[in-house]
């Protein structure tokens, strides 16, 4: 929607609101809520996997043992039993993180919101993966970072590519080691261990972005960030994958100074994060839930990867290339170079069936050539319908 004209536009926006643009990928893809478009387009979760009548247990159950305190304002850090199964959670291998530096925000995008509030400043460098979550562009830009792409390749971020001048007077770096949004992709051991080595010596935090890392669908996760450099790396994580997003929970964990200042952040953006959805999230994962629920997303997830990957080599003309995700949402598509993505969407919305073009997650430079295709909400045979669709609209172009 265009605001211009309306009446109240000659009051003043601030600089920041100003820069502020709507994507015109999103107009876009408001058709795609139409039934008849099959859309690889979303970045949510299986409704399927909600588990709503645990939810509704232990909604039922926490306001009847603690109505008031559930009803109440609550401290800013969060329900102190829900920060102590998230510090226990994480203590392992030898490494012990404190409740004390556990913060409950609202939803991890919160995460990156207050983040961008306390480590960065107009125009200072921030590193981000080529390419990355936009969502993160979208909160860092709201303090005017300048972004610095660090080289990746199809097993991700390149540890080597972390240079003294690409690094140079950056506030933090912005990583996601696994089944990366927009990419799928998964970051190797030996490079988690380099990147590791890299937070140690950095003179500014390494942020280990994780929403998908429970979603492996061999059930092997690899060691996170903060496991192997607990005091340089700042992790994010979200009950939105593993139980469900509506209920906008998350959490950071970092080491006490920065806690200290996040909580501030949040104490001036929202006081605290509902104390009833923590509560009820709390209630639902103490005994133990995640362990039996967490597999059952996974088994889901993984055949409808499956699907995916035989409908793409089923349909999808010589030149297209993808790869194989070993758990998470999605998959990356690189066309032969001369096809333009965004062009492409049109058509295929015309044509009912969706995907994101790759371009906005590039903070520069981007490769208008490539794609991303969620599969995780369209059952196996509209997969397989979707993909022909598209397969056939490349096929034009090339
Ligand atoms: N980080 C990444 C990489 C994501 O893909 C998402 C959700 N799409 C988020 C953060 C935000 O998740 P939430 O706020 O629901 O926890």
């Amino acid at each position: 929607m265009d605001h211009s004209d309306l009446p109240h536009m000659n009051w003043r926006i601030s600089e920041r609101a100003r820069k502020l643009t709507s994507s015109a990928i999103r107009e876009i893809l408001k058709v795609t809520e139409r039934p008849e478009v099959i859309s690889f387009a979303g970045g949510l979760p299986s409704p399927a996997t909600f588990p709503a009548e645990r939810m509704r247990e232990a909604s039922e159950r926490v306001l009847r043992d603690s109505p008031a305190a559930a009803l109440q304002y609550s401290a800013t850090e969060g329900y102190m039993p829900l920060r102590e199964w998230v510090a226990a959670r994480y203590s392992k291998d030898g490494v012990t993180i404190r409740p004390s530096q556990v913060l409950i925000v609202t939803g991890s995008q919160q995460a990156l919101d207050l983040l961008g509030k306390v480590l960065i400043d107009a125009g200072s460098p921030v590193l981000v993966e080529t390419p990355t979550y936009l969502g993160a562009l979208q909160s860092f830009s709201m303090y005017e970072a300048d972004y610095v792409q660090v080289p990746t390749d199809e097993n991700g971020l390149i540890p080597e590519g972390l240079t003294p001048e690409l690094t140079a007077g950056a506030r933090l770096l912005y990583a996601q080691p696994n089944f990366q949004n927009p990419t799928g992709r998964r970051l190797p051991l030996e490079r988690r261990r380099a990147l590791a080595a890299f937070a140690r010596t950095s003179p500014f935090p390494v942020i280990e972005d994780d929403p998908y890392g429970a979603l492996d669908y061999a059930g092997a996760p690899l060691p996170t960030l903060l496991s192997m450099a607990p005091d340089h790396v700042v992790h994010c994580g979200s009950f939105s994958k593993v139980l469900a997003p509506g209920l906008r929970i998350g959490y950071i964990i970092a080491p006490e100074e920065l806690h200290f200042k996040l909580v501030q952040a949040k104490q001036a953006t929202d006081l605290h994060t509902p104390s009833f959805t923590q509560r009820i999230v709390h209630e639902v994962v103490k005994d133990g839930f995640l362990d039996e629920h967490v597999p059952s997303i996974r088994a889901l997830y993984r055949d409808q990867c499956a699907a995916m990957l035989s409908s793409l080599e089923r349909h999808m003309p010589e030149g297209v290339k993808w790869n194989r995700p070993e758990g998470g949402m999605f998959v990356w598509v690189n066309l032969p170079k001369h096809v333009d993505t965004m062009k492409l969407l049109e058509a295929a919305v015309a044509d009912n069936v969706a995907f994101v073009p790759g371009g906005p997650f590039y903070a520069h430079e981007p490769d208008l050539s490539t794609l991303r295709l969620s599969f995780v909400t369209v059952p196996p045979a509209r997969i397989d319908e979707g993909v022909a669709r598209l397969a056939k609209l490349i096929r034009e172009r090339l």
